[in-house]
Parts: C-alpha cells; structure tokens; sequence
C-alpha cells in the first residue's frame, strides 16, 4: 500500500516514521523543507502529566514515553534534556534562586527532571525524516493544492504533477484547510507565537522557568524560558490569533515584539544579555475547534486522514500521534484509545 503524507512538521515526520517503518510505501509532500514552520521553532517543551485529566491525557503520556524511548535510538541525538520546572514572578512573595533577575522569585516546583523534558524540534522533526527515509519512505518538495478521488484511492495534485495513493494523510498544521478536498474538514485555527533563540558561550543550567511578569512594567504577561544543552536559549511569548500566510516560511514577527520580549526575559535572566546572537521568530499553532487534536479517518471518504490541531502539545504528542495513525492506517490494535481524536467528533466540527 502506498500512504501520501501532506506535510513535514514533527506530526508528518512522525506519521512518515511509523508507517515505513511497518514496510509501508510512503511518500512525504513537503512544501519548502522538513520542520521549517513551528515544528523547527518552537520551545521543545515535553512535561508528563501537565495534559491528565483532559481527553488528550493519554496520547501525551505516551508521547512523553516514546520521546526518552526516541532519544536513545537516534545517533547523535535530539537534544533531550530533563529539566527541573519553574514557575516564577515579579511579585514579593516566593523564594529567591541563583540567576533571577533583581525582584524575581520562585513560587512553585512545577516540574521536576524526572516529569519535565526539552528537545529540539528541529532536530527531532529533521530525525524522524530520516528515520523514514531510512526505512525507505520517499521525501518530494512540492505544493499540495487539492485532492480528488482517483482509480488507486486519492490523486495529489501538486503545481506540476499529480500523484496517487490508497491513503493520504493531511498534516498541513495551520495550512490545512487551504487544502481543497472534497467535503469539509474540521476547521484548524492559527495561534501566532513569538519565540527568541539567544546563543550563549556556556549553557544555563537546566531549569525551565515559566514567568508571569507585570504587563505595566514588561510589556506582557508571561513567558517561558527553555535552556538547551548545546548553550541556546529559547524564549516563547506574545501569542495571538492570526491566518497563515501561503508560505509556512513568510511568518514574520510583530512590528516591536522581539524587543518586548527580549527586554522581558533579560529582566527575568540576566545572563541572557550576554548572548552573542539573538535571532528572533515567529511561527503558528494550529488550533483544532474544541483543543483536542484531530487524528484518524475523515468520515465517508475511505483513505482519508488527519492527523493536525495539536495547538501547544505537538511536539510533546509527535511520537504518539505517529503511532496512533500508523496503529489505525494499519489495522493494529491501537495502544491508546482513539476515540476522543477522532476528526468526526461534533466538538471538532466547532
Ligand atoms: C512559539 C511556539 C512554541 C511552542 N512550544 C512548544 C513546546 O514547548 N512543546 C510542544 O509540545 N509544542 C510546542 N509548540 C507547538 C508545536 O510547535 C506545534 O503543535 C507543532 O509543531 C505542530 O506540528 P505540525 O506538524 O502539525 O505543523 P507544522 O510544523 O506547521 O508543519 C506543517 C508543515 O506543512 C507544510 N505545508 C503547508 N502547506 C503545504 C502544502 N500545501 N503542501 C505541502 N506542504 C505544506 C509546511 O511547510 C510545514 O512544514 C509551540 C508552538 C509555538 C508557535
């Protein structure tokens, strides 16, 4: 059986990985390259059990298992880092730590290194391509424009070629319902979040802090702060609604962000303003209507799936995405219960 997978962020990687890997014929359809949207950008936060208690729970876990699971297998690794988590603000009360900025303070724990994680999204997305490539998928740039039925299945047309499959797997992230299918989709929302990688000559410990900050004083609210292993810094903040352009590599950040949250996150780290790069980046969530993610069949057109709408969690649920699509694509029995994902739910329809 030959599967299409539309997309190359860390949910197409993942798909593409666990499918060859089961001997099927893949093709990935990739716009401009492997993990160049959010899956390249984002903070690479993994946490255990910050997700229990909602219907995604349990594709988190598992994401969060299969990630150290992942992590062994790959050469030269992805970055994987435990972490003790942090929650830290500006008010009075709290405990001071080494390397808060003047006034900021511990309040919480709010994860330690044995249920928080970071990985590089980049490197990981980039892994499983090749992982899928290893086992004999094949990885063609081009643009999906539309999908219509055809004699094997579907036909992918792309600007210059179409091509077929028994199964096509849509993992356009925020670029999904630019595709035209036949039939609707469930909507998938877009949540622009800005991001700063600051490069630094020796690597903060590994402490995540997530800080909530004086809007008056800092210009926002919150902000993470993710410290990698290679000496990188990645700070995540200033989110807002926003419709992605055509071209997942034009997202641009807001006029005055990176300043904003630079400025912010030097307040709260000091040794931050001692890096000798900074780049600034932005790039989009993409927001299923009820914020579970959408995975598995699209109803009433056979060899058609979705696996898109992970919003915050897409790099933690990656792994686990992959392998719930390839468990359902292939008639496995599937390791965790499928059906709060199901892209039929009415709460997806929005
Ligand atoms: C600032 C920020 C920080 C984040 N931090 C974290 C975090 O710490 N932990 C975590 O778990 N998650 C985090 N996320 C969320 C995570 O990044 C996303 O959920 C995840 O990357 C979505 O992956 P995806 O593969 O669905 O989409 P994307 O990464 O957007 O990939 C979609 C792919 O489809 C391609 N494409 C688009 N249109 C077409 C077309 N017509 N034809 C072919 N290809 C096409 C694009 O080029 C792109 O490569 C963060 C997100 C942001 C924005």
């Amino acid at each position: 059986m030959r599967v299409l997978i539309l997309g190359a962020g860390a949910i197409g990687a993942s798909c593409a990985f666990h499918l060859a890997r089961r001997g099927i014929d893949v093709i990935i359809v990739e716009r401009a390259a492997p993990a160049c949207a959010a899956s390249g950008k984002a903070g690479g936060f993994l946490a255990l059990d910050w997700c229990d208690g909602l219907p995604r729970g349990p594709l988190a876990r598992r994401g969060f298992a299969l990630h150290t699971a992942l992590a062994g297998q790959v050469e030269d690794g992805l970055g994987r880092r435990p972490v003790e988590t942090l929650l830290v603000t500006g008010a009075r009360s709290g405990a001071p730590a080494p390397g808060l900025g003047p006034g900021f303070r511990v309040v919480e724990r709010i994860g330690t290194p044995e249920t928080t994680a970071i990985v590089d999204p980049a490197r990981l997305t980039r892994a499983l391509i090749e992982g899928a490539i290893a086992a004999g998928a094949r990885l063609r740039i081009g643009t999906a424009a539309a999908l219509e039925p055809a004699s094997r299945g579907w036909r992918v047309l792309l600007e210059d070629a179409a091509v077929e499959a028994e199964a096509v797997v849509l993992a356009l992230g925020p670029w999904t319902s630019r595709l035209r299918v036949p039939g609707s989709l469930p909507p998938v929302g877009a949540l622009l979040g800005h991001s700063l990688r600051f490069e630094l000559a020796e690597p903060l410990p590994p402490i995540v802090l997530f800080a909530r900050l004086d809007r008056a004083r800092h210009g926002l609210e919150e902000l993470e702060i993710y410290p990698r292993g290679d000496g990188s810094v990645v700070v995540a903040g200033l989110s807002r609604p926003a419709a992605p352009p055509a071209d997942p590599t034009a997202v641009e950040p807001d006029r005055g962000a990176a300043a904003r949250l630079s400025a912010a996150a030097r307040a709260v780290v000091p040794a931050l303003a001692a890096a000798r790069r900074v780049e600034a980046r932005a790039c989009l969530r993409p927001l299923s209507a009820d914020g579970t993610p959408s995975i598995g069949p699209l109803s009433g057109r056979p060899g058609l799936w979705l696996a898109t709408g992970h919003g915050p969690w897409g790099i933690l649920e990656a792994p686990a995405t992959g392998e719930l699509l390839a468990d359902l694509l292939t008639g496995a029995s599937p390791r965790i219960d499928p059906r709060p994902f199901d892209p039929s739910r009415p709460a997806a329809a929005g």
